[in-house]
């Protein structure tokens, strides 16, 4: 089936030369598709079922660059690690071009897996088959979580083996994204001196992400501040669902705000600051807990690359760029309040609720952390909790969800907040606190308990859930526990008949020892 033209309008390409190689992708010489993003693809305008024909594997998998795509490399640097390398760039993806989705926004199409390309060092731009699925269920879990996430349009087997520490199938996929800007693609041209590209970098930036904010104070202490806040925002969100990104490179951070590099990312179970799976990350660097600080030093790093273009005067420059990585922290604790605030259910955002509020919600974490709870059920286990009892088990039909409302919150019957939270004076201790609370605010819509269950997930991608499924697709070629999940992960907040086992975290030993890898 011919695929429509598609309306490629590339502004990177357009705007930025110099900031990219062109280059072509590598073909896939027996590409299979292997994942089809249905809903995504309609949100962009293109014909999914043109995308799934011959014609349309053909683009997917690099084989045909269709009429008005323009494929690039991009040209970046970062910090990883806490260690500055100053060439780093698409070594294994390309910029394929841009479209204006249904909605109006602008989205990169991007592959990751296409080839070598100037920038690939001593890589072979190759991607394989488990990580790519891997980064589909991830980014789609995230999206569902109301997450701001690049998204991964399709994957596709190449049919050509890769080299890792074993051989592997490989795979390429597409990701869509509001952009590839990162932080590292200021530091490319900072770190050479190229200062009228940062202010380039700058303006296309602002354009692209804030158009609102042209023309206001120094453009480039605009755009700082704007990915101060963004950044603050995400993060809050990350930590609410438990999630480690694993690998935040300045590489790895996104001027738009969004999730990118679903690398050696992972969702924490038991509630940890100290939790890591990634197995390069040593010394925890990038540990649960220590995620904002992380974005901090990032955001510094991109301040760095602005201050010539923030004030003529050396100190003015510092001063100012200082202000905003000071305001980091406030601006975070204002997003992860408001994040646990839904999560506890807390209704207002009175200032003068706020140290209160605050306060409850570190004591609800600390006690989780204390007690080894499962950090996504107990807060979902809270909806059982609004009227007294810490939620009862009811017997193995509640485990299968079959009398939902004996608790509504369809947490397995292993798991109640009794059973998580076993010491009872601090649990019951803390309820009555919360209870306490809560009795001051009106009933929400629905009920307390409800409104709990919307803004606390029952199913996060769990790590061992999320290996079976991909073993399946490698070991057997066996796609459907990798839909099944999918389309539990899709709905992470109602509970779905015969899917308690998604909810269910690992054994504690499993858990223990479970890493996770970067090679995408
Ligand atoms: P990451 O840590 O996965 O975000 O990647 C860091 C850098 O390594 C980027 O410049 C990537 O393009 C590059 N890279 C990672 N894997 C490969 C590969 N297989 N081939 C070429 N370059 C790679
Ligand atoms: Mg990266």
């Amino acid at each position: 089936m011919p695929l429509p033209p598609i309306a490629f309008d590339n502004s990177y390409a357009r705007e930025l030369p110099g900031f990219y190689t062109a280059w072509p992708p590598v073909p896939a010489p027996q590409p299979q598709l292997l994942k089809l993003n249905h809903a995504l693809a309609a949100e962009l305008g293109l014909d999914a079922a043109a995308l799934a024909s011959a014609d349309g594997l053909a683009v997917l998998s690099g084989q045909v660059v269709p009429a008005g795509a323009e494929p690039l490399a991009q040209a970046y640097a970062g910090h990883q690690f806490g260690g500055f390398s100053p060439q780093l760039g698409d070594g294994r993806a390309l910029l394929l071009g841009e479209l204006i989705d249904r909605h109006g926004r602008r989205r990169d199409w991007a592959f990751k897996g296409s080839g070598r390309t100037p920038y690939s060092r001593g890589g072979d731009g190759k991607a394989a088959v488990g990580p790519v699925l891997r980064e589909y269920l991830m980014g789609e879990a995230m999206h569902a979580l109301g997450i701001p996430t690049t998204r991964v349009l399709a994957a596709v087997a190449t049919g050509e083996p890769v080299q890792r520490d074993r051989v592997l199938p490989g795979a390429l996929l597409n990701r869509i994204a509001a952009s590839h800007i990162r932080v590292g693609t200021f530091q490319f041209f900072a770190a050479r001196g190229r200062h009228d590209d940062v202010q380039r970098l700058v303006a296309y930036t602002l354009a692209r992400h804030d158009p609102e904010l042209q023309g206001t104070e120094p453009p480039a202490l605009a755009l700082l501040r704007a990915m101060a806040e963004r950044q603050a925002a995400l993060i809050a969100q990350w930590m609410g669902v438990g999630f480690i990104h694993g690998v935040m490179n300045t590489d790895n951070m996104t001027l738009s705000g969004e999730t990118i590099d679903y690398g050696p990312c992972a969702f924490m179970e038991q509630h940890d600051p100290a939790a890591v799976f990634s197995s390069i990350d040593h010394g925890g660097r990038y540990a649960y807990g220590q995620q904002p600080l992380i974005a901090r030093w990032n955001i510094a790093r991109l301040a760095e690359c602005l201050l010539p273009l923030i004030d003529p005067d050396a100190d003015r420059a510092v001063a100012a760029a200082t202000a905003v990585i000071d305001a980091f922290p406030a601006m975070y604790a204002a997003r992860w309040l408001a994040v646990m605030r839904a999560k506890l259910g807390l209704a207002g955002d009175a200032p003068e609720h706020d140290e209160a509020d605050r306060t409850l919600a570190e004591a609800w974490l600390a006690l989780l952390q204390a007690q080894g709870a499962d950090h996504t059920l107990a807060f979902r286990a809270l909806a059982d909790a609004v009227d007294g009892a810490a939620g009862v088990a009811v017997g193995d039909a509640v485990a299968d969800h079959a009398a939902p409302s004996a608790r509504i919150s369809g947490v397995p019957a292993t798991h109640t907040l009794q059973q998580l939270l076993p010491e009872a004076p601090a649990r019951e201790a803390w309820l009555a606190r919360w209870r306490a609370r809560l009795a001051q605010q009106p009933q929400a819509a629905g009920g307390h308990a409800a409104a709990l269950c919307r803004a606390n997930p029952l199913y996060i991608p769990r790590n061992h859930r999320v290996e079976a499924v991909l073993t399946a697709a490698i070991e057997h070629a066996d796609l459907s526990p990798f839909d099944e999940l999918l389309a539990v992960l899709q709905r992470p907040f109602e509970a779905q008949a015969g899917h308690a086992a998604d909810a269910e975290p690992a054994a504690r030993e499993q858990t223990a020892c479970y890493q996770t890898f970067c090679g995408t």
